[in-house]
């Protein structure tokens, strides 16, 4: 595969222009001229191969040359709601959940949780998603829903029919486990994790009464990007 590079606008026609960080990526650290193949998306799902034809101060210009309609997604959808942990351990999440094919995030807003994601930390993880999507192949941008408070994600209508909730426990009884591999029954799941503090037992109840069921990731207590590692890596051998 030739190097990626990710395109704002949705790739209507057969001349592309390439702005900021990926022009600048593309003509100050790869090197790449006019006559190189590269490989385009934008987010939507196709691949583009296509040829530089100008490499200009702040924008690169290309014609594509072909459409791949190659998806690299997992056969259903995953969605994590996670109280973000702080700083590069938030980015880090980010980082390999986009690798390990999330549908969509959703930052929870909990009781006991740290950081409160602003606009800008928002749109610096999209920046982390679109740099994870270059490197691992992925088409389909990772969604980074707005911020929601747990209480409310709990009964909003419309979610996946399999709703958990990481809930640390001492019995093995809830072990965590892929739902609907033996059904036909649509496999899309929510797993909501909490913050260091945990979920409170209020929060608990509320998404218990609205027919969320906790679940166990074994006996020991996981960092929050561990935890949200550990339901996607298992999603990945479906
Ligand atoms: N201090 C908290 C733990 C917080 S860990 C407590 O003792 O409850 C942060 C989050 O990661 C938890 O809210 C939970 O959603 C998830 N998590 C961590 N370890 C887990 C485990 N062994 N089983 C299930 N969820 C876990």
């Amino acid at each position: 595969m030739s190097e990626r590079f990710f395109v704002a606008e949705p790739i209507a026609s057969q001349k592309v222009k390439l702005l900021g960080d990926e022009a600048r990526h593309l003509a100050a650290v790869m090197r790449l001229a006019p006559g190189d193949e590269v490989t385009l998306f934008d987010g939507t799902g196709p691949e583009f191969t296509a040829r530089i034809t100008e490499v200009a101060k702040h924008s690169v210009h290309c014609d594509i040359m072909a459409r791949l309609d190659v998806s690299r997604e997992l056969p259903y959808e995953l969605s994590l709601a996670v109280a973000l942990p702080k700083g590069d351990r938030q980015k880090w999440l980010v980082e390999k959940i986009t690798e390990l094919g999330v549908t969509r995030l959703i930052p929870l807003i909990t009781e006991r949780g740290v950081a409160q994601p602003v606009e800008a930390a928002l749109e610096r993880l999209h920046r982390g998603v679109i740099e994870a999507s270059k490197q691992c192949g992925r088409n389909r941008l990772m969604e980074i829903a707005a911020p929601l408070a747990a209480n409310d994600l709990f009964q909003s209508p419309g979610l996946p029919r399999v709703r958990l909730i990481a809930h640390p426990t001492d019995q093995d009884k809830n072990a965590f486990r892929l739902p609907g591999g033996d059904s036909d029954l649509p496999r899309d799941f929510i797993a909501a994790i909490g913050p260091e503090g945990g979920f409170t037992q209020k929060e608990i109840e509320c998404a218990v009464a609205a027919g969320w069921q906790t679940f166990s990731l074994g006996s020991r207590i996981l960092r929050v990007e561990t935890a949200a590692i550990a339901i996607a890596s298992m999603s990945i051998f479906s």
